[in-house]
C-alpha cells in the first residue's frame, strides 16, 4: 500500500482554471486514466485524468477552486500495480468551448438526437485515410493540411472547382467588384480635389469578365496545389451510406448534371465541410428579378431600383457595388439597425457616409409579400414592432435576398454515419472539431456562427492535425484544439467596418467595465491626406478592479478605409493579452492608418499627444 498525491498534469496554456465538476469522491476506487474533475477556462472545458489508480482517501479541491499544473487534487491509497503511474499520461480531454467564449465557434447548443449508423455491406471503389466532404475553404484547407502531414486524402465536391462559396460566389468575387466600386467612388471624389476624369462608362460584360478571371486564377491555383499534394478530387454529390463509407453520385459540366454513375469511398476518418446556402423567403416569386448573393454576383445588368432584404454585411456589400454602378437602393431590416454585431457608433459613421446611396432604410420592418408584375417585383412591408411606419408596397427592378445562410447538415445523410444534426442543420462539435461520432469531424459554416472563411480554415487545420496525430500516433498533433479567443468580422463596404472581440455594446450589456481608447481619424495625418478622415479607431481594455489599471485589451473596432486590413493587429493583441502600454509603445510607422491603433491605445493610457489633452 502506498499513499500517492494526484496533481494536475501539464494542461498546456491553461492556468488558474475553475473546477466546475467533481467526478470522484472519497472512498471511490479509481483507475489510472479515469477523469477526476472538469475544469473550465474562458476558452474550453476539459476533464483532468488521474495518473494512478487506487482508493480516493481525500479530495483536496472543491467546486469553484482555481487550479493550474501541479495543483494537488486528491490523495489515493494504491496497492500493487495500481501504484505504478501510467506509462503515458493521458491528455486532458477537451470538451466544448463554453457558449460565452468569444470564439462563438460551436453550433447552437440544442442537443439533437443521436441516430444509429447504418451498416454498409457493399464494396468500395476507393479507400483513403481521410475523406473530406466539400471543397470550400474549410474542406480544401483540411485536405491540404492532412496531405502535407502524410495522409491519403480524397475530397468530394459537387462543383467543377474547389474553393466553395468563398472563392466562387462569396468573399472573392464580391471583393473583385467592391474594389472596382471603391476606385470609382474615389475617382468621383477627386473632382472635389481638382482632378476630373469625367463620368465613368461601365461595360458590365467586361466587368463580369474581370470578376470571373479573378475566380479562375484562384480556383486554378487550388486545383494545381491539390495535384501537387496528390489529393484525389472526386466530383459529385456525396452522402454517407455507413459510418465508414460515402457514396458519390458523380457530376459533370458547369451545372453539376448527374452523370448517372456512382462511386463508393471507404475512409478511416472523415471531415464534413459541406458549408451553407442562402436562405430563400418562401413567398418570394420564382423570377429572375429576385436573386440571392450568387445571383447578384452574376451581375447581369444594373437595375434602376434595387431592394436589399436584410441589412447584414452580405446585402450591404452587394448594395455598395450596385449603387456605385448606378442603382438606387432601399434596404429592409427586421431589427433596429443595420450591420448587427458592430458597435452602433461605428455603424452610424458608415450610415452617414452611405446615406446618399439609399432612398429608404426601413428598420424594424418585415417583408410580408412579393409579386412579380410586368413593371417589377411588387413588395409589401409590415411593421416588425408596434408603431413603426412602413411605406406602401413598392416596385423594384431587382430584389436581393440576403436574410442569412442555412447550413447543409441535412443534405448529406449524416444519420447513416450516426452523426447528429440539429433541427436547423448544424452539426455540433467539440473543441477538436469532433462530432458525436469519434472518427468523424466537421468544420466551417456547417458547425455554426460566425459563418466566415477564416474561421473555417482554422478549424480545418485543427481537424486535420488531430486526425493525422491519431492515425500516426503523434500525441502533439492529436492534442490540437480550436482555441481562438476571437474571430474578426469585416464589412468590406465604403468605408469598411471591422471589429473583433468584445464590442462596447456587449461590454455594456454584460456589465463588463472597460476603458475606451478612441482615436478619431480627423487627427490622423494619413487619413486627412487621403481625404478620408471620417473614420474612428476604438480599443477597449479591461477596467475591472482586478486589472489594477493595466487591463488587457478585450476588443476593438474601426470604421474607415482599409479598416479590414488593420483589424488583424487588434486580434493579435487580444490573443497575446496585450495591454494599452504594449500597443501604444509598439512603434507604428508614420503616416499610416495603422498608426491609429497605437494612438487609440495611447488615448486609453492617457499619453496620446495627437489629440487634445484629456479633460481634468
Ligand atoms: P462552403 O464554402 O460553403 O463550401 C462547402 C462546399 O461543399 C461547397 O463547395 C459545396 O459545393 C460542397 N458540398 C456541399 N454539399 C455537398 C455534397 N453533398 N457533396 C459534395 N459537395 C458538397 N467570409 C469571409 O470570411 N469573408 C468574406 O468577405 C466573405 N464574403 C462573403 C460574401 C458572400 C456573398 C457570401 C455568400 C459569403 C461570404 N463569406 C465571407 C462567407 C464564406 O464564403 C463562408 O463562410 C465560407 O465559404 C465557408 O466555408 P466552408 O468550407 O464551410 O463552406
Amino acid at each position: 500500500m502506498s499513499i500517492i498525491d494526484i496533481k494536475v498534469p501539464d494542461i498546456g496554456d491553461f492556468a488558474e482554471v475553475t473546477v466546475i465538476e467533481l467526478l470522484v469522491k472519497p472512498g471511490d476506487t479509481i483507475k489510472a486514466d479515469q477523469s477526476l474533475i472538469t475544469v473550465e477556462s474562458d476558452k474550453a472545458s476539459m476533464e483532468i485524468p488521474s495518473s494512478h489508480g487506487g482508493v480516493v482517501k481525500e479530495l483536496k479541491v472543491k467546486l469553484g477552486d482555481k487550479v493550474s499544473e501541479g495543483t494537488l487534487l486528491l490523495v489515493v491509497e494504491a496497492a500493487g500495480d495500481a501504484a505504478a503511474p501510467i506509462s503515458e499520461q493521458k491528455q486532458p480531454v477537451a470538451l466544448v468551448v463554453p457558449a460565452q467564449a468569444a470564439t462563438q465557434s460551436v453550433a447552437p447548443p440544442a442537443a439533437p438526437p443521436v441516430p444509429n449508423a447504418a451498416s454498409f455491406g457493399g464494396t468500395a471503389d476507393l479507400d483513403c485515410d481521410l475523406l473530406v466532404l466539400g471543397g470550400g475553404p474549410g474542406g480544401y484547407s483540411a485536405a491540404f493540411r492532412a496531405a502535407d502531414l502524410g495522409l491519403k486524402v480524397v475530397v468530394v465536391e459537387r462543383y467543377a472547382t474547389l474553393g466553395g462559396v468563398c472563392l466562387n460566389v462569396g468573399c472573392i468575387p464580391s471583393k473583385a467588384l467592391l474594389h472596382v466600386a471603391a476606385v470609382m467612388d474615389e475617382v468621383a471624389h477627386l473632382g472635389d480635389l481638382g482632378v476630373d476624369f469625367g463620368k465613368p462608362v461601365v461595360n458590365v460584360d467586361k466587368l463580369r469578365g474581370h470578376k470571373e478571371k479573378v475566380i479562375a486564377k484562384l480556383t486554378g491555383g487550388l486545383a494545381a496545389m491539390a495535384k501537387m499534394r496528390k489529393v484525389t478530387i472526386v466530383r459529385g454529390y456525396g452522402a454517407f451510406v455507413g459510418a465508414n463509407h460515402v457514396e458519390v453520385e458523380e457530376t459533370s459540366g458547369t451545372a453539376q448534371e448527374k452523370t448517372g454513375s456512382k462511386k463508393v469511398i471507404a475512409f478511416k476518418r472523415a471531415i464534413i465541410a459541406a458549408g451553407s446556402q442562402a436562405v430563400r423567403l418562401p413567398f418570394m416569386p420564382n423570377d429572375p428579378r429576385v436573386v440571392d448573393s450568387t445571383g447578384a454576383l452574376a451581375l447581369k445588368e444594373v437595375p434602376k431600383r434595387m431592394l436589399i432584404l436584410g441589412g447584414g454585411i452580405i446585402g450591404l456589400e452587394m448594395g455598395t457595388v450596385y449603387s456605385t454602378l448606378g442603382a438606387r437602393l432601399d434596404v429592409v431590416e427586421m431589427l433596429d439597425g443595420l450591420m448587427q454585431g458592430a458597435d452602433r457608433d461605428l455603424v452610424k459613421i458608415w450610415q452617414k457616409m452611405n446615406a446618399p446611396r439609399f432612398d429608404n432604410i426601413m428598420l424594424k420592418t418585415k417583408t410580408v409579400a412579393a409579386e412579380a408584375t410586368p413593371e417589377g417585383i411588387k413588395v409589401t412591408f409590415a411593421p416588425a414592432e408596434e408603431g413603426v411606419k412602413v411605406p406602401e408596397p413598392q416596385i423594384y427592378d431587382l430584389v436581393l435576398q440576403a436574410v442569412g445562410r442555412t447550413p447543409n447538415g441535412k443534405k448529406i445523410a449524416a444519420d447513416k454515419a450516426g452523426v447528429a444534426v440539429t433541427d436547423r442543420g448544424f452539426i455540433n462539435v467539440d473543441i477538436q472539431m469532433r462530432t458525436n461520432v469519434p472518427h468523424i469531424f466537421a468544420i466551417g459554416d456547417i458547425v455554426g456562427q460566425p459563418m466566415l472563411a477564416h474561421k473555417a480554415v482554422h478549424e480545418a487545420h485543427v481537424a486535420a492535425e488531430v486526425i493525422a496525430g491519431e492515425l500516426q500516433g503523434n500525441k502533439e498533433l492529436a492534442a490540437a484544439a480550436f482555441n481562438a479567443r476571437v474571430i474578426p468580422s469585416v464589412a468590406y463596404t465604403d468605408p469598411e467596418v471591422a471589429w473583433v472581440g468584445l464590442t462596447e455594446d456587449q461590454a455594456k450589456a454584460q456589465g463588463i467595465k472597460v476603458k475606451k481608447g478612441l482615436f478619431p481619424w480627423n487627427a490622423s495625418g494619413r487619413a486627412i491626406a487621403n481625404g478620408r478622415d471620417e473614420g474612428v479607431t476604438k480599443l477597449l481594455f479591461d477596467d475591472s478592479p482586478e486589472a489594477h489599471g493595466h487591463g488587457k485589451i478585450l476588443g476593438g473596432g474601426m470604421v474607415g478605409t482599409h479598416a479590414g486590413d488593420m483589424i488583424g493587429e487588434v486580434a493579435l493583441a487580444i490573443e497575446m493579452g496585450a495591454d494599452a502600454i504594449d500597443i501604444g509603445k509598439t512603434i507604428h510607422p508614420h503616416p499610416t492608418l495603422g498608426e491609429s491603433i497605437g494612438m487609440a491605445a495611447e488615448v486609453a493610457h492617457g499619453s496620446c499627444t495627437d489629440v487634445p489633452p484629456a479633460r481634468k
